[in-house]
């Protein structure tokens, strides 16, 4: 995985900000096609997509408050991996 060659697309705090909206539906098709791009580039990313769903799933709706710290914490310790890596 090159982060390098991502430069000119939407990086991974943006990609999680983009998570409601995306799984609402609400996106512009650009910022829909940026967010699924870097979702096949990141594999931090789709891994917090999964657990939104999964969190949706239990609650029955998006609550982005909703999303434990865990969740973040844990998206966090994915990102620490791939740097040392
Ligand atoms: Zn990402």
């Amino acid at each position: 995985m090159k982060l390098t060659t991502l430069r000119r697309d939407i990086v991974c705090q943006q990609a999680v900000e983009l998570v409601t909206d995306y799984l609402e539906g609400t996106l512009s098709r650009r910022d829909t096609r940026r967010f699924e791009a870097h979702l096949e580039a990141c594999d931090g990313c789709e891994e917090y997509l999964r657990q939104v769903r999964a969190t949706i799933r239990v609650l029955g709706r998006i609550q982005p408050e909703d999303l434990a710290p865990e969740t973040r914490q844990g998206l966090m310790e994915l990102y620490r991996q791939f740097r040392e890596d």
